[in-house]
């Protein structure tokens, strides 16, 4: 049967290696829209080889640009908020969600709300507004397939018994570039040094959210909104070797895990498949000529952003949100050399703590969670000088 496909964020990584796995499926999938932030000649590109009907660029400046690159391609393309909401508009069996960060959000969410089935990479919708977003979610009866690497192979390894019985899910981290450097040569550490990840290659954001490990704290609250599953049945371990993704350990003691090679193919194409698998051209996964998996707790002293996103998951209401939205700007400070390292994880905590008091409710709506979003954007931003004096 072959589904009809939105992508959001297909010039991305993620968007990269689902025109890959749709490409090696032609019959499987007919591309209705693709959607893309900023850069038009990249998403003509990816709209024409994906034989695309239409083509959304969120920004407005770039609609002239995409209209001549696709010229004569007999592709429709807008430009805008309007034109993005256009293409998520399309009647679609499949929406892949993989727009970075909190501009996701609004896309993915207006796309579930149709009730199409969410293939979704973005896990910023559902540390921003994970309450809203499955309860929505279970309303319309949409579907929401993972697309995380951990969170697929978690889907997977708890098909094998009941939520009640599970004991912990734990997701499994890289360790990122850092995982063993001291903390005082990671506090002088550069943006292109955080940006280096030793196993997957990734978008710039996550890159550094891998460096400092709130890439993990950030799938521990998308884990908790995913499965239902409360903060003190998650847990994460270091696995260097990156093949064990999840694991969940069943009241019984047995252990059910989900492992693959370190390729996002192959959670997309789990999570794009409906009711089947689909055929990769991947080799055999040969543990004997891997040798050796290792396991190692994560490191809180030196990575503050993995308690910072355990505390916020714990405590639950919008630090979530907050935590998030902070994240992000830090993030962009960082890699725009206006902050150092921890002072990202300085910033959050800041923020966080200025926060706490007035939103202790989750946000009851999209809206909501991105109005208090936008707070803790603003606030984090008046912050940014005092950290940047501090800057090593
Ligand atoms: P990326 O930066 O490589 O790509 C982001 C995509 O979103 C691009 O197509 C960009 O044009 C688009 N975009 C950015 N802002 C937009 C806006 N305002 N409106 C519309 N489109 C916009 O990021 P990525 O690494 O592909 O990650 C995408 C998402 O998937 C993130 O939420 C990330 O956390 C998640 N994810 C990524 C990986 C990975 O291996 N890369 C793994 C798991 C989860
Ligand atoms: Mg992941």
């Amino acid at each position: 049967m072959t589904q009809s496909l939105t992508i959001l964020g297909a010039t991305g990584s993620i968007g990269r290696s689902t025109t890959d796995v749709v490409l090696a499926h032609r019959d499987a999938f007919k591309v209705q829209a693709v959607v893309g932030g900023r850069d038009a000649a990249a998403l003509a590109a990816v709209a024409k080889r994906l034989g695309a009907e239409f083509a959304a660029l969120a920004d407005p400046q770039g609609g002239a640009e995409l209209k001549d690159a696709l010229a004569g391609s007999g592709i429709r393309s807008g430009a805008g908020e309007i034109a993005v909401l256009e293409a998520v508009d399309r009647e679609v069996d499949v929406v892949l969600a993989a727009i970075s960060g909190t501009a996701g959000l609004k896309p993915t969410h207006a796309a579930m709300k149709r009730g199409r089935r969410i293939a979704l990479a973005n896990k910023e919708s559902l540390v921003c507004a994970g309450q809203v977003f499955m309860t929505d979610a279970a309303r319309v009866g949409a579907e929401v397939m993972p697309v995380d690497s951990e969170h697929n192979a978690l889907l997977q390894a708890l098909a094998a018994g009941a939520n009640a019985d599970v004991t912990v899910a734990t997701i499994t981290a890289s360790g990122g570039p850092f995982r063993t450097w001291e903390r005082e040569r990671i506090a002088r550490c550069t943006p292109a040094e955080a940006a280096a990840h030793p196993v997957w290659s990734m978008g710039s954001k996550i890159n550094i959210d891998s460096a400092t490990l709130m890439n993990k704290g950030l799938e521990l609250i998308e884990a908790h909104h995913l499965f239902s599953l409360e903060a003190e049945r998650l847990d994460v371990v270091v696995h260097p070797q990156s093949i064990v993704h999840g694991l969940v350990q069943w009241r019984d003691g047995a252990v059910t895990a989900g492992l693959a090679a370190p390729d996002m193919k192959i959670p997309i194409a789990n999570a794009l498949q409906h009711g089947g698998r689909l055929t990769m051209p991947l080799p055999r996964l040969d543990l004997a000529a891997i040798g050796r998996f290792t396991f190692e707790r994560a490191d809180e002293e030196r990575f503050p952003c993995l308690r910072l996103a355990r505390e916020a998951l714990r405590a639950g209401g919008a630090l979530p949100t907050i935590l998030n939205a902070a994240n992000e700007i830090a993030v962009q400070a960082f890699m725009s050399g206006r902050i150092g390292f921890y002072g990202i994880s300085d910033m959050v905590e800041a923020v966080c703590a200025a926060m706490s008091a007035k939103h202790s409710r989750a946000p009851a709506s999209v809206q909501e969670a991105l109005a208090i979003d936008e707070e803790a954007r603003r606030i984090a931003r008046e912050r940014a000088p005092q950290l940047e004096a501090a800057a090593p």
